[in-house]
């Protein structure tokens, strides 16, 4: 067997999608919508279909021109900088071919790359496919004065352990902001932490920003591609599912320096060589809307996270309310919780005996109570995951009836 390809069957994704479907459950786990993008994003994917012969052809293999121009332009001008569409950007199957991509092209055999806990968990396989020895470094609840709600703002990385971690054989960093599972925003000083290091030992940056939308509390995202020095050391990441509520369509994007993307393409050539027309006609259409109304109050990218909030507070209290002690996300659309103060006799649920604790308590919850989570340690390392398997994660970008759902069954608890 080639290296990597025994493991399919130990993704957390196939095993809880179809937990929770096997049980009919009320799905929190895999994130994705439970309702459709906005309406003029599916007017555009229509429009594009029933439109002339060209949408169902192959389209530019490196990205549909008008989606690389208008990601160019709309990316250009919050960094700051003239992006070239031609040669900065490409389109992927999703923001998960852009990674794909990103770690074949870039890193070689022996390569050390820096990944931050919690990640999410394709990156670990990834770069052990692409040769690569992953290292890890995690971020580390602070403890406030017990007063305040825990936030994902408290989970910190310490810079000292994050020095520790670069060595000569060190290629890249993996960070991803906002975090998934975490919520996690970085600030702009905890980003420069991260780029005086890259830049000190001449290594790569991948940045997955999949969620930068969605950000509350008027935290804000920040892109560590615009910090000085940063440009042509960063792999920028997206994703059009999460930016229009649109998994299914797998747009994504990789941004950087024509050096890297030029790599990029090379290994998305091999790989995929063109991704569907029809559904980056539709994205392009979104985003010059958006570039448009960007920071007016019709803007989707204000929306979203605007009834992002409210679903997020109702999660938090329904949460609270079951003893799951929720940490706040600053961004995206996931929360975890705290299952340690809910006890349950897990015997029937043991499946084996090195079970980490959160897997358990998902699957009861999935079998027992009708309501699908993720575990958190899923977004660990083998030498982390003891430490960190008390949290299981939360969905939140879901109808306010399956939240409801969701909370009837948490009711159940206290
Ligand atoms: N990165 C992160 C952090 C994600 O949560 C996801 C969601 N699947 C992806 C990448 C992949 O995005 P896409 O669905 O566009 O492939
Ligand atoms: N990003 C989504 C999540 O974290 C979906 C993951 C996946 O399908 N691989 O739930």
């Amino acid at each position: 067997h080639a290296r990597g390809t025994e493991r399919v069957h130990k993704n957390v994704w196939l095993e809880f999608a179809r937990l929770a479907a096997d049980y009919k459950a009320v799905n929190l786990g895999q994130g994705f919508p439970d309702f459709s993008p906005p309406e003029f994003v599916q007017d555009a994917f229509c429009k594009a279909v029933s439109g002339g012969h060209q949408m169902h052809q192959y389209t530019r293999p490196f990205g549909h021109p008008p989606l690389v121009h208008i990601l160019a332009k709309f990316f250009g001008r919050i960094v700051g900088r003239e992006i070239d569409p031609l040669e900065d950007v490409l389109v992927t199957v999703g923001a998960y071919q852009a990674l794909f991509c990103a770690f074949q092209a870039l890193i070689e055999e022996g390569d050390e790359v820096i990944i931050v806990e919690p990640f999410f968990d394709c990156y670990q396989p990834m770069v052990k496919k692409a040769g690569g020895k992953p290292v890890y470094v995690p971020l580390r609840p602070v403890s406030g004065d017990g007063s305040a709600v825990p936030s994902s703002g408290d989970w910190v990385l310490s810079p000292e352990e994050l020095a520790s971690k670069f060595t000569p054989r060190t290629k890249a960093v993996v960070i991803n902001t906002p975090n998934n599972p975490l919520g996690k925003v970085y600030k702009t000083e905890e980003l420069q932490v991260i780029a005086d290091l890259c830049i000190k030992h001449d290594v790569l940056c991948i940045s997955d920003e999949v969620y930068e939308w969605l950000t509350y509390d008027g935290n804000k995202h920040v892109k560590i591609a615009g910090l000085p020095g940063m440009w042509e050391r960063t792999v920028t990441i997206g994703s059009a599912g999460k930016t229009f509520s649109a998994t299914g369509w797998k747009v994504g994007w990789a941004i950087g320096s024509e050096q890297i993307i030029q790599r990029l393409k090379a290994m998305h050539q091999m790989s995929v060589f063109d991704c569907a027309t029809a559904a980056q006609e539709a994205v392009a259409r979104g985003f010059e809307r958006e570039y448009e109304l960007f920071g007016t109050p019709e803007s989707y990218f204000q929306q979203l996270p605007a009834m992002l909030h409210q679903k997020r507070e109702k999660l938090a209290s329904c949460l609270g309310g079951a003893g799951l002690q929720p940490v706040m996300p600053e961004g995206g659309y996931f929360m975890i919780a705290d299952t340690s103060s809910v006890t349950v006799d897990f015997s029937d649920f043991m499946s084996t005996d090195d079970e980490p604790h959160d897997f358990r308590f998902v699957k009861w919850l999935i079998k027992e109570k009708g309501l699908a989570t993720i575990p958190v340690s899923a977004f660990y390392s083998p030498e982390h995951r003891k430490d960190f398997d008390k949290y299981i994660r939360f969905c939140f970008i879901k109808e306010d009836s399956t939240l409801d759902a969701a909370d009837d069954i948490l009711r159940t608890f206290s």
